[in-house]
């Protein structure tokens, strides 16, 4: 089971934006005297990604990188071949949603929308 002091480490580790493997993030942990081993490294980003809290980015399908998902309202591309999570930070669809909503008499909170295709690499395959 995936305990909450270890998950902290990881997010505390990807803040700062920048984008990590397994591997370096834990180097990362265990020069700041962390004793958490690589396997549940990996299963704390699993589990991060699955929720939202971190996107992968794979430039390199064998070598998974994540990075923090941002906290500002954004939308995803998402490549169905080697999962590479691309954040999109504008948002043109605020105003189709409301009025989707509003014909129905729902209150908009927010929305989520997340594109699916193929990366620029992908597709040149
Ligand atoms: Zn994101
Ligand atoms: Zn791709
Ligand atoms: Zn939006």
């Amino acid at each position: 089971m995936l305990q909450t002091r270890q998950r902290t480490e990881v997010l505390d580790a990807l803040r700062g934006g920048e984008a990590f493997a397994a591997q370096e993030l834990h180097d990362r942990l265990r020069a700041r005297g962390s004793k958490t081993g690589l396997a549940t490294v990996y299963r704390a980003l699993r589990k991060l990604a699955d929720e939202g809290a971190v996107d992968v980015i794979r430039e390199d399908p064998v070598q998974a990188r994540y990075r923090l998902c941002s906290p500002e309202h954004h939308h995803h591309l998402l490549c169905e071949s080697c999962g590479k999570v691309t954040e999109i930070p504008q948002c043109d669809i605020e105003g189709w949603a409301k009025k989707v909503a509003r014909k129905q008499g729902f209150v908009v909170r927010t929305h989520r929308a997340e594109i699916l295709g193929l990366c620029a690499t992908c597709s040149r395959r």
